[in-house]
């Protein structure tokens, strides 16, 4: 399993989060453009004219490279900051997730827990049942 299959949150009319004139949509899918510019053919982005969550597509996505998906935080509270990566609960950190979680929680400190378990959220869902090396990551707060 090598290189890297990325999916920007949000997207096709829904915004998602803002924050500071941007929107979350628009800046997942900035980030997710300059990652395959940086990685290049190990990098497969998916199509950033969709809306993964509501189009359900990962219970179709065929793909041997692990999935990161993209999106940011927004608290409502002043100060809040912090990058925190979202794995399926009852699954441990694999060696990408403990990569990303370090990197992005040096990068952008302030979460508690670099690593957290989730039940509830759809993609992960779907992934984990699917087999799918996924994991959710939220790129700080956008607000
Ligand atoms: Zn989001």
């Amino acid at each position: 399993m090598a290189g890297l299959f990325v999916i920007c949150g949000h997207g096709a009319g829904d915004p998602g989060a803002d924050g500071g004139g941007y929107t979350e949509a628009e800046r997942v899918r900035a980030l997710g453009a300059r990652i395959k510019a940086l990685g290049g053919s190990e990098v497969e982005l998916g199509d950033t004219s969709r809306n993964w969550y509501r189009d359900g597509g990962l219970n179709s996505l065929k793909t041997d490279k692990p999935v990161v998906e993209l999106h940011m935080d927004a608290s409502g509270v002043p100060g809040a900051h912090g990058a925190h990566v979202i794995i399926k609960s009852g699954f441990e950190p694999d060696e990408y997730d403990r990569a990303l979680a370090d990197r992005l929680s040096a990068m952008m400190p302030g979460r508690a827990e670099k690593i957290v378990h989730h039940s509830e959220l759809a993609n992960v869902n779907r992934a984990a049942r699917r087999g799918i090396n996924y994991r959710l990551v939220e790129n700080g707060f956008i607000d």
